[in-house]
């Protein structure tokens, strides 16, 4: 009951690249930082799995970003002429490669942190991919000239590595789309099919769909300021994500404006509850992370229900990111005793 798991980044150390910072430069090149991103996937196995973390990530160490990573392992993108494009509906400005031509996989994208994770941890492993949604509004497009081509095609890329993880031993695949909380019409009209194409044919592998208010960033935060006193935006999609064919859905809960209720639109589904604040650096006590289970509980059977972080920990400090795996761990044990 209430496995804990996390939405996915943690932040990177200084040695591997640079601290606090959203599209950190590598410290190092070629060889050594393989050699540097491996390291730091093991350290921060350990980390969570001795902070008593149930469901690990790698911590996405081996990726400068959530979406670009991906991208990297991709033919048809064109990363040295980027263009500057407003993201997330204009909120914020991002330098982002260009597709100049058909895309088709380089190779395997996430198979070493996969593989390493899996031999070095007795508990289950998660790994996380950009929704197709997401993709496509963190990139600029000069081949495809339809947005819903251009996803569809992301989502065939995004299935054959999902096929390729579960054959690797990893228990559970998300996709991260902060998109669908931006632009709730197009979640109904093709973002769950696009999703759909992404998991097609996986048999063993739980699939999750994270959905959140972005990284605790100043663009992020000053924009939640701008949605009023309730944030209803999960309200125009969760129907819709209750009916898909998706095991579990991540979300924001601790410190924001989301109505609680809102979680029973996810009938069915395991809700990963957000807990854990990542826009703050105040570590959460157990206490409050005990209650925010509890609160959730009034929604969400027991069963379905695994405390998570709000969103990744990638620009927060090293120091606080451990201690909130910490918090989430021993909340979650709190939590356990007292709604045995
Ligand atoms: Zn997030």
């Amino acid at each position: 009951m209430f496995e804990t798991t996390i939405a996915g980044s943690l932040p990177k150390p200084g040695w591997l690249a640079e601290e606090d910072k959203l599209w950190p430069a590598w410290k190092a090149e070629g060889k050594d930082l393989a050699r540097a991103k491996r390291d730091a996937t093991l350290l921060w196995l350990k980390e969570q799995e001795d902070a008593g973390i149930d469901i690990v990530t790698d911590g996405e160490q081996s990726r400068q970003h959530f979406v670009h990573g991906f991208l990297e392992y991709v033919e048809g993108i064109d990363f040295e002429h980027k263009v500057k494009m407003g993201i997330r509906n204009n909120r914020y400005d991002a330098m982002v490669p260009v597709v100049v031509g058909p895309l088709k996989l380089k190779g395997r994208v996430h198979r070493t942190e996969a593989v390493l994770m899996r031999n070095h941890s007795k508990g289950k492993i998660k790994i996380t991919m950009p929704g197709p949604m997401t993709i496509v509004d963190t990139l600029a497009d000069r081949h495809y000239g339809d947005k819903v081509k251009l996803a569809m095609a992301f989502a065939e890329l995004l299935n054959q590595e999902a096929r390729a993880l579960e054959k690797d031993g990893v228990d559970t695949i998300q996709f991260d789309e902060p998109a669908f909380n931006v632009f709730m019409g197009d979640v109904t009209k093709w973002g769950i099919d696009a999703l759909h194409v992404a998991i097609k044919g996986l048999k063993k592998v739980k699939t999750c769909v994270h959905i959140c208010y972005g990284y605790g960033i100043k663009a992020n935060t000053d924009w939640k300021e701008t949605l009023g006193s309730e944030w209803r935006q999960y309200e125009q999609i969760f129907p819709a994500l209750a009916k898909s064919k998706l095991d579990q859905v991540s979300l924001e809960c601790i410190h924001s404006r989301v109505p609680a209720e809102l979680m029973k639109l996810l009938k069915g589904k395991d809700v990963l509850v957000g807990v854990i604040d990542v826009a703050s650096d105040k570590v959460e006590t157990p206490e409050e992370v005990a209650k925010t289970i509890g609160q959730a509980l009034k929604y969400v059977p027991k069963k379905h229900l695994f405390p998570c972080t709000n969103c990744g920990m990638a620009p927060m400090s090293r120091e606080i990111a451990i201690a909130k795996l910490k918090a989430l761990a021993a909340g979650a044990a709190l939590a356990r005793r007292r709604y045995r």
